[in-house]
C-alpha cells in the first residue's frame, strides 16, 4: 500500500491495518530509486504475506538491498533472517543491539518477558541474524538517492534507533516504537524501558519539528507530526506519562 511518494507500508500487524500477521509491527519499504530498503521486519510468522505485499507493491525483490531494523524486539526484528536470506539484504541495526541480534538474545531483546507476559505465543523463537553494517547517532545509511541520519532513541528499548530523511516531503521519521499518532508511547516493564531515557528521547524529536511520523504501530502521521510529538513532549515535561498504546 503506497501511503507517500516514495514509502508503502507492506506489513501491518494487531495495533494498525491488520494487512499481515498480528504480530508484525508496521514494515516499510522506502524507495530510493535504484535501491529500496525495508524498514523493520515484522516478527517473522508468515512472512510470505508481506513478500506478497512487495510484489503488490509492484517492487522487484531484487531491488531491496537493504533491511534497517529500529530495535531488537521480536516484533520489528523477528523476521530479519528471512529477508535477509531471501533478498540478499544487507542488516542495518545499532550498534547496542547488533550483538543481541547475532547471538539471538532473547533475554536482551525481552522477548522471554514478552512470551512470559502472553505477548507472544509460549513456542515463539527468534532467529539469529548476521548484521551487515553496525550504526550509531550521526551516521548516514543511503538508500539509492535517499539520505537517512541515523538518531539514538532510547527510551522504549535500548539499542533503539530511528531514521530521519530530511527529503522531498519535509522532515521525515521512521520512530519504530518511540511515538505513535496522539502521542502516544509504550512504556513496559522490562530491563529496556527507561522513562527518563523516553523524556530524553522525545524531547530530541521535539527539537526537531516533524512533519511525517512513519510510527511503528498503528496510523502513520503524514503532516504536522510534531504536534503529536508535543502532546508526549508535554506530558514528560509535567513529570507525568504520555498514554500508552
Ligand atoms: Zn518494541
Amino acid at each position: 500500500m503506497r501511503i507517500s511518494s516514495r514509502v508503502h507500508m507492506v506489513g501491518s500487524g494487531r495495533h494498525g491495518l491488520q494487512t499481515t500477521h498480528m504480530i508484525d509491527c508496521n514494515v516499510y519499504l522506502l524507495d530510493g530509486g535504484s535501491e529500496c530498503a525495508l524498514i523493520d521486519a515484522g516478527g517473522g510468522v508468515e512472512p510470505e504475506r508481506i513478500e506478497a505485499n512487495i510484489a503488490a507493491a509492484g517492487v522487484a525483490p531484487e531491488r531491496i538491498t537493504k533491511l534497517l531494523l529500529t530495535h531488537a524486539h521480536g516484533d520489528h526484528a523477528g523476521g530479519a533472517r528471512h529477508f535477509r536470506d531471501r533478498y540478499g539484504a544487507e542488516l542495518i541495526v545499532s550498534e547496542e543491539a547488533a550483538p543481541w541480534l547475532e547471538s539471538g538474545d532473547m533475554e536482551k531483546n525481552s522477548l522471554l518477558a514478552a512470551i512470559a507476559a502472553g505477548i507472544y505465543p509460549d513456542d515463539y523463537r527468534f532467529r539469529a541474524c548476521p548484521v551487515a553494517r553496525a550504526v550509531k547517532e550521526g551516521d548516514v545509511v543511503r538508500v539509492g538517492d535517499i539520505e537517512l541520519a541515523v538518531l539514538e532513541t532510547p527510551g522504549h528499548a535500548r539499542g533503539h534507533v530511528s531514521y530521519l530523511w530530511d527529503g522531498e516531503d519535509g522532515k521525515a521519521i521512521f520512530a519504530g516504537d518511540v511515538l505513535f499518532a496522539g502521542g502516544r508511547i509504550v512504556l513496559q516493564s522490562t530491563w529496556d524501558c527507561s522513562i527518563q531515557d523516553y523524556a530524553a528521547t522525545t524531547a530530541k524529536l521535539h527539537a526537531l519539528r516533524l512533519d511525517t511520523l512513519y510510527a511503528g504501530h498503528g496510523a502513520p502521521v503524514m503532516k504536522e507530526a510534531y504536534r503529536h510529538v508535543e502532546r508526549a513532549h508535554d506530558c514528560f515535561r509535567r513529570l507525568d506519562l504520555p498514554p500508552n498504546l
